[in-house]
């Protein structure tokens, strides 16, 4: 069997024909070349505006890298055509395995972006014999093509989330739809403001923020304000995943005070390495951090009242009523502020003044799953730290794009991977 029938059966091209492929001598890896040329009755196509047009000239020689076969590139050579089009003018002409400006062939794009997906593109690059800015042109492809051709109706619930990139205070606003049937990421936008989330908004149309009937945010302010004003309709939710966090935070910063504290009036330094029995949930203890954490209920320290008064709210979520919930969570905060727990004082605050929404919770019951957004956390930190080394915003939402938008493709006769 010949190569030009193998590339007619995966890569079939209706108006051009395959030469005789050679084997490239002086090519510093095994290379093969194919030549490419238009079938003889042939018209070009215009690229502006995609119909059959006189042709004007012929442009030099282009190569166009194609899928590897067994480690040999396979280089497709053409010479591209322009048309004499009466709308577009002298432009060059359209072919099908290019968007015409590329060195790769839209195949080997999707091949690429393809195993960028399941290893880093540093190990993509490396694998398949090409360069990091390929791997990330070929991504860039994948993403704009499916963010052109994703659906977006019937989307119903939405989580909206920050995470921290780079380091010091950069953000970045991620809004997810969390819809049981289909979890996906939907837009990325640079820092947390409310302009941030008002584009993002925006962008995914009226039409969208009126279909939604669940949206799901922490306490930040500036989101609380632009999903009030933009998804009115909407039951709000407050994410528990984030208030179990502002907790977490809490307790760590009673023990920091208190390790100081106890330092000074020359204690032993007891809660030195106590912070993980602290933050973690007993259930999620291993065997040594227990006795630790025995050994620390035994001191009436503030670390570990604050810890209690944590592992108190847990109930919280168990409720089914609304009403129900919201006499204990009264209940809670009034205990927590008779405590002289200052940094748990301020995260009862925070909750009395968002009562409403965290009541929310209970009226979207079994519509929002409670480990949703975390999971959707975690899931973006790990693309961020397998894309490492990504300073340029463009490529950190790429990559998040990537992984996490479940993105469309097209329809192909022949997948490569
Ligand atoms: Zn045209």
């Amino acid at each position: 069997m010949q190569l030009q029938t193998i590339l007619h059966r995966v890569a079939r091209n209706k108006s051009f024909v395959y030469g005789h492929p050679r084997w490239v001598e002086d090519a510093p890896r095994p290379t093969i070349e194919v030549p490419i040329r238009p079938r003889a009755n042939g018209r070009p196509v215009c690229s502006g505006c995609r119909k059959p047009r006189p042709g004007y000239d012929r442009l030099h020689e282009r190569r166009f890298e194609f899928v590897p076969l067994w480690q040999i590139a396979v280089v497709f050579v053409y010479a591209l055509r322009r048309v004499n089009c009466p709308t577009c003018g002298v432009v060059v002409e359209r072919v099908p395995w290019s968007d015409g400006k590329s060195r790769l062939t839209t195949a080997y794009q999707w091949f690429l972006a393809g195993w960028a997906r399941r290893l880093s593109w540093h190990e993509t690059a490396r694998v398949f014999h090409t360069t990091w800015e390929h791997v990330r042109d070929s991504v860039r492809h994948a993403v704009r093509w499916g963010v052109v051709h994703r659906d977006l109706s019937g989307v119903e619930a939405i989580g909206v989330d920050e995470i921290q990139w780079r380091r010091g205070h950069h953000y970045l606003t991620l809004v997810y739809q969390i819809d049981a049937g289909c979890r996906r990421l939907l837009w990325i936008g640079r820092e947390r403001t409310e302009a941030t989330l008002r584009d993002g908004l925006e962008l995914l149309g009226e039409n969208f923020c009126s279909n939604l009937r669940f949206v799901c945010s922490d306490m930040w302010q500036s989101y609380l304000k632009v999903l009030a004003e933009q998804a009115g309709g909407a039951i709000h939710v407050l994410d528990r995943f984030h208030i179990m966090k502002q907790l977490g935070q809490a307790i760590d910063d009673v023990r920091a005070s208190e390790v100081k504290r106890l330092k000074h009036d020359g204690y032993e330094p007891v809660l030195k390495h106590s912070r993980w029995c602290l933050l973690k949930r007993p259930e999620n203890l291993t065997g040594q951090q227990t006795v630790r954490l025995d050994e620390l209920l035994k001191y009436n320290l503030a670390s570990v009242r604050a810890y209690l008064h944590r592992e108190d709210f847990q109930r919280f979520w168990e409720y089914q009523s609304p009403a129900w919930a919201g006499k204990f969570l009264d209940e809670w905060c009034a205990r927590v502020m008779r405590s002289r727990l200052q940094p748990m004082k301020k995260v009862a605050r925070t909750l009395r003044t968002h009562r409403s929404l965290l009541l929310n919770w209970f009226r979207a019951k079994g519509e929002i799953s409670a480990g949703i957004v975390e999971g959707f956390n975690n899931k973006a930190k790990l693309a961020m730290r397998k894309s490492y080394g990504f300073r340029e915003f463009e490529t950190i939402e790429l990559a998040l794009y990537h992984q996490l938008g479940n993105l469309p493709e097209p329809e192909t006769t022949h997948r490569f991977c």
